[in-house]
């Protein structure tokens, strides 16, 4: 490390202790140079970040969890495994690069409705039906009329991108007009963060 004053790569530790929570090791340095002090932290290289949930609980950002559920909200949809691991695998990068390295479990959702709505409406509204928790069957019906026209559902499975399918999608998993497939509600499918 170069002292900030000098250049001079030659500095000895004074003192060492811990910071931010213990997620770091503070210390204060001696430049051999110029006899100048300045401090380096030393911390694990990116840490993951907390997740605040609404009781003001936190937990480590888990990226299988949150791959967990975008697999349930897409089960049986023609949607391509790794678009999935991705999006997790950015949302985690993005929670960790934050100053406080802290996400609440509202934006983590948010994000997610936002990402499945692009992708495919019967997993965002699967996702949007749990992560809401829709009061009423008019509010779910609300929400169901809000979606842009969509060549999601008009797609067959061999057009979307490359890439391992979440599931295999047989006969009956069609979704019928409203976009919510007959076999199952739909609600009670993804789990909540
Ligand atoms: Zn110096």
């Amino acid at each position: 490390m170069r002292c900030p004053f000098c250049a001079s790569v030659e500095n000895r530790v004074v003192d060492s202790r811990m910071a931010r929570d213990g997620r770091a090791i503070r210390r204060r340095r001696q430049c051999e140079g110029c006899g100048d002090r300045f401090t380096t932290y030393e911390e694990v290289e990116a840490p993951l970040a907390d997740v605040e949930k609404r009781g003001g609980l936190t937990e480590p950002f888990s990226r299988e969890k949150l791959t967990r559920s975008l697999r349930l909200a897409c089960k049986k949809r023609p949607v391509a495994l790794t678009t999935l691991t991705e999006f997790a695998a950015r949302l985690e990068t993005m929670s960790s690069a934050r100053a406080r390295k802290t996400v609440t479990s509202q934006e983590i959702g948010d994000a997610v409705l936002a990402f499945l709505r692009d992708l495919d409406p019967v997993a965002y509204v699967r996702y949007a039906s749990v992560y809401r928790s829709f009061a009423t069957i008019d509010e779910f019906t609300r929400e169901l009329q809000t979606f842009r026209p969509s060549s999601a559902l008009d797609a067959a499975p061999g057009e979307l991108e490359d890439g391992e399918p979440v599931d295999e999608a047989p006969a009956d998993a069609a979704p019928s007009e409203d976009g919510i497939p007959r076999h199952e509600s739909g609600i009670g499918l993804v789990e909540p963060l």
